[in-house]
């Protein structure tokens, strides 16, 4: 199960109601802030979520509106909230970026929390034994854009109260059923795996795509994810728009949705020139389970089943 709350949904400049990218994925004690955009720290406050082990922060991209808040969360981090260090990860050029941020907030002294700038390449950036996270390219304006894929590892649980029955003892013979393997217990009995293994469960699929300019590329490392969360910045009204500044329009994210399989579609970086409604119903003409993420939503993805909640 992976839990995403949404910091920021406006593209570009933000609104009233909405500040500019950023969002949390968290996976037991993990928690990566997806982009950071002005305002993020005040948004982080307001959705209790704060600022406790906020150590890693995944960057989509080098856009202003996606790292600007890098510089104050860094220095707020510095001075009150005693985090040591920080790793940020993205492209080369997003990386630039924020090291040029950090000279403007830190001046040419060494900065008082440690950053570690981790560029990435495609591939898998972090794993464990419970999911993987790993990056993917994705064309927009610049070079070195990543979405993000963060895939629970499914497995079936161990369940003691059988293996207790069958007075299968602790220790390596446990280990090598939830392994897979067979055992012969010291009376002769054959025990198996599916005697003391409960049914496959987790297996969450979150793609997290940032600014985008098209998804025919993207098809493959969406597919079958249980939530999609992409960029919607136009409507098909405005389709020469989107492909001129490389973004996306409703009707495109939606088709990349149906395409791939997913879901649930969750749109976000919405214009100020739209109603939000309206970027609504263009996706569901195409993908009927969409939703347009507002600043502070959460949702909990677990496998086959994407849940919102109000409670972060
Ligand atoms: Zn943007
Ligand atoms: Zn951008």
């Amino acid at each position: 199960m992976f839990e995403l709350t949404f910091l920021g949904t406006s593209a570009s400049a933000p609104s009233v109601r909405r500040g500019l990218s950023a969002a949390m994925v968290m996976h037991k004690e993990y928690r990566f802030l997806v982009d950071c955009g002005e305002g993020t720290q005040r948004q982080l406050l307001a959705s209790g979520l704060g600022f406790r082990r906020l150590d890693r922060i995944l960057l989509t991209h080098g856009h202003l509106d996606h790292m600007l808040g890098l510089g104050g969360l860094a220095s707020t981090f510095a001075r009150w909230e005693m985090i040591p260090e920080m790793s940020i990860y993205g492209g080369d050029w997003a990386l630039q970026r924020v090291q040029a941020l950090m000279q403007v907030v830190f001046g040419p002294a060494r900065p008082p929390l440690r950053i570690r700038y981790q560029a990435i390449d495609p591939g898998v950036l972090f794993e464990d034994a419970t999911f993987q996270l790993s990056a993917f390219p994705v064309s927009h304006r610049g070079p070195g854009c990543f979405g993000y894929a963060f895939v629970e590892k499914a497995k079936r649980p161990f369940l003691a109260d059988k293996a207790q029955a069958l007075g299968v003892p602790a220790g390596p013979v446990r280990r090598r059923l939830v392994e897979g393997g067979t055992v012969t217990l010291d009376d002769g009995r054959v025990v198996g795996p599916d005697d003391v293994l409960g049914p496959l469960s987790g297996g969450a699929k979150l793609v997290f795509v940032g600014d985008a300019g098209r998804v025919d590329e993207l098809v493959e490392v969406a597919a079958g994810a249980d939530a999609l969360v992409i960029e919607a910045t136009y409507l098909n009204e405005e389709a020469d728009m989107a492909q001129q500044f490389s973004h996306l329009t409703a009707a495109q994210s939606a088709g990349l949705a149906r395409e791939a399989g997913v879901r649930q579609l969750i749109l976000t970086h919405i214009s100020r020139r739209y109603r939000a409604r309206d970027v609504l119903a263009e996706a569901q003409s195409i993908f009927e389970n969409t939703v347009v993420a507002n600043d502070l939503d959460h949702f909990r993805i677990v496998r086959e089943k994407v849940a919102a909640s109000d409670q972060p």
